[in-house]
């Protein structure tokens, strides 16, 4: 007998969400179903939500990619994942969403499958494709060469590896150096997981710019050396004084992470930056506006280089596995809400709006089955 299970699905931009039930399937050869224990509610989901351009989806949708779950069911062939490990029914595993081609222009010749020509990812698809979005009972594999791995760790943890792999992926760019000074822009899920991998990459000391106290308590935790709450340093002119004044002869840090996804913040950014330091801007995966910059002041006189990160891929995946498995950062904390299904409408309402679900303020909402 077919059994069915539940997935949400979006309609359009700006639509609403409704529960759809389709059936289960048997796994085809080479692509496996779990059943998803946790999915992180992300700001590129809502910024999709909102109909801001940049991303695509095909609408009606079932959204979500940060996907943590158990194998019930492994198609023929399957037998490890992306780091060689063998998989059985029963194993947790984290779903690495975009699968690129590997044969394509962009992922032969420009070494950049990022931007793969034949790209698909989890959570972007039509519902014609069926359990392909992360806010679902259950999620199928039905992308060729989807990439996986294997993990203990409780999904708590495990639910941050996506957003850990987006910080790879832009430190892969920058490439600290020890004793590097930073300022991550930016205390929400991109912000804080980008404090740990910079942390992991060498860079000694840690500013973090950004608002609401429970995310700047966090991002004390996880090991920030000075905390620039912009709601009590309200004037840009003096958040830069203090940041310069934090760094060797006043002249700006050597890297500034821009994980805010505010336009407005891309340009106080460079100005905490020194002459011929690194920007990552690692918080506008949707188009939210423009903002004027000085291309002398701001780039060639100050020597800048500016460098923007896309998505990440399964080496960020395996890098971000290894730090979130030392269980150094009490990652888990990002969890403020565990929402049914039912409420993934409330939750893009809240993260759209004030930020505030059931009194409390959101850091991370995750849907938990
Ligand atoms: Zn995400
Ligand atoms: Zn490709």
């Amino acid at each position: 007998m077919v059994k069915f299970g539940r997935t949400t699905v979006l309609n359009k931009k700006r639509g609403t969400f409704s529960i759809k039930k389709l059936p289960i399937p048997t796994p085809d050869s080479g692509k496996l179903v779990i059943k998803v224990e946790m999915c992180g509610v992300c700001g590129t989901d809502i910024h999709m939500w909102q109909g801001h351009e940049g991303i695509v989806v095909t609408f009606p949708a079932p959204l979500g990619h940060e996907v943590v779950g158990k194998i019930i069911a492994l198609g023929e062939g399957v037998e490890f994942d992306n780091l060689g490990n063998a998989v059985k029914e029963g194993d947790r595993i984290v779903i690495i969403p975009l699968v690129t081609c590997g044969s394509c222009y962009a992922c032969t010749v420009l070494q950049e499958p990022a931007k793969c020509l034949n790209a698909s990812a989890y959570g972007h698809q039509s519902i014609e494709t069926g359990f392909t979005g992360g806010y679902s009972e259950y999620l199928y594999t039905n992308i060729p060469n989807t990439g996986f791995l294997k993990t203990d760790i409780p999904p708590e943890i495990a639910v941050s590896l996506e957003p850990t792999s987006i910080a790879v992926s832009g430190m892969k760019r920058v490439k600290p150096k020890v004793g590097d000074t930073a300022v991550v822009q930016g205390a929400g899920a991109i912000g804080l997981c980008t404090m740990i991998v910079a942390k992991e990459s060498g860079v000694s000391k840690i500013i973090m710019v950004g608002k609401r106290k429970m995310r700047l308590e966090l991002a004390k935790e996880f090991g920030a050396d000075l905390i620039i709450d912009i709601d009590e340093v309200k004037d840009p002119e003096k958040r830069i004084e203090i940041v310069k004044n934090e760094t060797k002869n006043g002249l700006g840090v050597d890297l500034v992470f821009e994980c805010a996804g505010i336009p407005s913040a891309f340009k106080e950014g460079l100005q905490y930056l020194r002459y011929g330091g690194k920007f990552c801007e690692l918080g506008h995966f949707t188009d939210t506006g423009s903002i004027e910059i000085n291309p002398c002041t701001d780039v060639c006189a100050k020597m800048a280089t500016i460098v923007g990160s896309w998505s990440s891929l399964p080496d960020d995946f395996i890098r971000a596995l290894q730090i979130l498995e030392l269980r150094k950062y009490p990652v888990e904390k990002m969890i403020t809400h565990r929402l049914p299904l039912e409420r993934l409408e409330d939750a893009f309402k809240a993260m759209a709006g004030d930020k505030m679900l059931d009194g409390t303020e959101i850091i991370k909402a995750v849907i938990a089955l």
